[in-house]
């Protein structure tokens, strides 16, 4: 089968491996408009279960993949100077970069024909010239903004903003922080991803954004004023910018995945907030997905149909759950009244899917603190 492919992400990459390892007859390029070192952004998180569909997808890329991340399992919430930390929760953390190379480099010892700093515009050509093409482009999908009368892509742009730096400061867990000055509240997502570094997310909702004055900073007058609301965290140390710049959440969905012999896949064809930390994940599982239902048929048409079967209860379910976060997210000045013990346990609970049993079995010790704290106990 001739397949193209349109992005070098974690989708991309992802997919030409499994089917370059499922038959290596298959002639695979991925198209991707950067070079093979740049990036955006530091590090991702996987959870355990992730790292384990890893290992049975691909052993070798995961045993790659684990020798760099750092894992931990706790969240801490901050709030008011203190820190609470609920335990039980597996996630690891690599820097995007690394996952990339490694990729990178399974991909092309496995044969697949990688053209970096090649920007796709002209996506029917390259339609026309292949059997399969995917389109893991990514959130600004060029594809789907090609063929939106097939897609018909639902794409909402949500109010809250958001920046994603690094530091230094190393946070030994998922770490969610939260400061108030006089434009609002602020909501920091961070965690270690290398021994010297962390992911250092800030969010707030639209209107600490105007009060702050964002609008009328530079880059380094926003990364001072952050540095300074979050001083206390940040220990001295500074905030990384990488080209940095305030983003809106895109929530992406679209009514129908594929036509003909096109494809959509990972950030392309869905988000879910990073605050649940999955994007990477959802690209990587549909990549395997996709790669399964290849098993199942070797005709495009079929397999496409069984992809979408498949998979789309799963993303739903996802995106029910982040969704969920998300808002949580927008709305965290309405939960700053409570005690850091109250709004850890709203906090990880917020989502629906972790229950108070949940929490009682991952940790017992913050249940009984939490329920301590409303005379609940003994
Ligand atoms: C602030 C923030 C925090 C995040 N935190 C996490 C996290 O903690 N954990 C996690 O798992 N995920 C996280 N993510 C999400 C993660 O970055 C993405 O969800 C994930 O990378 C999606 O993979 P992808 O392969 O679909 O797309 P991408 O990784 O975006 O890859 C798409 C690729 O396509 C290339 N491309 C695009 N258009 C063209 C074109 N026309 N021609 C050629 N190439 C093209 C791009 O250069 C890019 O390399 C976060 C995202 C953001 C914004």
């Amino acid at each position: 089968m001739k397949i193209n492919i349109i992005g070098g992400g974690p989708a991309g990459l992802y997919f030409a491996i499994l089917m370059k390892k499922a038959d290596a007859a298959h002639q695979i390029r991925i198209f991707e408009r950067n070079g093979p070192n740049d990036t955006f952004g530091w590090g991702v998180v996987f959870s355990g279960k992730t790292l384990a569909n890893l290992r049975a997808a691909d052993d070798v890329s995961h045993a790659e993949i684990t020798r760099e991340f750092e894992a931990w399992d706790n969240v801490d919430v901050v709030h008011r100077d203190a820190k609470i930390s609920i335990h039980g929760n597996s996630f690891s953390g690599i820097a995007r970069l690394q996952l990339l190379k490694i990729l990178q480099r399974r991909a092309e010892q496995l044969g697949v024909e990688i053209l970096f700093h090649s920007e796709i515009q002209d996506v029917e050509s390259l339609r026309k010239d292949c059997d399969l093409l995917l389109a893991a482009d990514g959130v600004n999908s060029t594809v789907r903004l090609r063929y939106a009368p097939q897609f018909q892509p639902e794409l909402d742009v949500r109010a809250n903003r958001y920046i994603w730096y690094g530091t230094q400061q190393l946070f030994h867990g998922l770490t969610l922080t939260f400061r108030e000055n006089s434009a609002g509240v602020f909501a920091a997502h961070s965690y270690k991803f290398s021994p010297t570094t962390s992911t250092f997310i800030v969010e707030c909702d639209p209107q600490t954004w105007a009060g702050a004055g964002f609008e009328q900073m530079g880059s380094d007058e926003t990364l001072d004023y952050l540095g300074e609301v979050f001083s206390q965290d940040l220990n001295g140390h500074k905030l990384l910018s990488n080209n940095s710049k305030w983003i809106n959440f895109l929530l992406v969905k679209n009514k129908n995945w594929f036509f003909e012999n096109v494809v959509l896949i990972g950030d392309a064809l869905h988000t879910a907030h990073f605050s649940i930390g999955s994007g990477t994940k959802l690209a990587i599982e549909d990549a395997i997905a996709l790669a399964e239902s290849f098993q199942q048929t070797t005709n495009v048409s079929d397999a496409l149909m069984h992809f979408e079967k498949t998979r789309r209860p799963v993303i739903e379910d996802y995106q029910a759950a982040a969704f969920e976060s998300m808002r949580w997210f927008e709305n965290a000045g309405e939960y700053m009244h409570l005690s850091p013990i109250e709004l850890a346990y709203v906090l990880m609970t917020r989502s629906g899917r972790v229950s108070y049993e949940d929490l009682k079995r991952r940790d017992a010790a913050f249940i009984r603190q939490y329920e301590l704290s409303h005379g609940l106990h003994g």
